[in-house]
């Protein structure tokens, strides 16, 4: 059985005092890490506050990007070297808007799964399609090409403990969540495809979270498919209530 992961990613979001108080707020009313992961993947500023806040609780502090060096002359980044320093556990990496926007590549987001396992950080490695994707039939082409591609290189167990999340680029921040046999398929067809690449051991274990509009009223229909292990979930994390709702269903 593979244990759901429900993750929060707040985005350019909150300030100091918001983030601070959210945590405060959370965590005591999680429940246990051995019945579901709970994790929140905020802003660079927010980090060592909110790792400080939630000590010894079920709550893990992601980020939600870092640079694939170690160090180096890269104004404006972050390495891993120290976001573990912080005390981080979870890195997202390639989210949608980090590929659209910030032009990032297959290639860079695999070097990235690379250093957060040198690191000993855990990756949330997004995939999703375009509306335009979907329409043309490529859905399942596209997302397997970039599961293949940010997981290449990695061995066995590696590969095992990565968090994918699937998610479909217009279902994003849009209200319009995929259906939960449209989300199931696709994860589906992602563990198949890591079955293919490695093993049946590598695909049973892997975590395929979903995301795109997901909120305590969807949450449940979700999670019950047989191949989604959690959600990445943007603006229905924001709220503490909401946040400990969507956690609530992943038990
Ligand atoms: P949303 O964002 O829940 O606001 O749609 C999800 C995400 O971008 O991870």
């Amino acid at each position: 059985m593979r244990k759901q992961v429900i993750a929060g990613n707040w985005k350019m979001n909150k300030t100091h005092t918001e983030a601070e108080d959210f945590a405060q707020t959370v965590k005591n009313d999680l429940p246990a890490a051995e019945q579901v992961e709970s994790v929140i993947c905020a802003p660079f500023p927010f980090l060592q506050k909110l790792v400080e806040v939630t000590k010894d609780t079920p709550l893990e502090i992601g980020a939600q990007n870092m640079h694939y060096e170690e160090k180096g002359a890269f104004t404006g980044e972050v390495s891993p070297v120290m976001l573990k320093e912080l005390g981080v556990t979870y890195v997202v990496i390639g989210h949608s808007e980090r590929r659209e926007i910030f032009k990032e590549t297959d290639e860079e987001v695999n070097k990235k799964v690379h250093a957060a396992f040198e690191h000993g950080l855990t990756p949330i490695v997004c995939v999703g399609e375009t509306l335009e994707q979907r329409e043309a039939n490529k859905t399942m082409e596209h997302v397997e090409g970039q599961v293949k591609e940010a997981l290449e290189g990695l061995n066995q167990q590696q590969a095992s403990k990565v968090i994918i999340a699937y998610e479909p680029i217009w279902a994003i921040g849009t209200g319009r969540t995929a259906s939960a046999e449209q989300a199931n398929e696709v994860c589906t067809h992602i563990r198949k495809a890591l079955q293919e690449k490695y093993n049946g051991d590598v695909a049973e274990a892997v975590r395929i979270q979903y995301g795109g509009s997901v909120k305590p009223a969807n949450v449940d229909e979700l999670l019950s498919q047989s191949d989604i292990d959690g959600a990445l979930v943007g603006g229905a994390s924001l709220e503490a209530a909401s946040f400990l709702k969507l956690v609530e269903a992943g038990k």
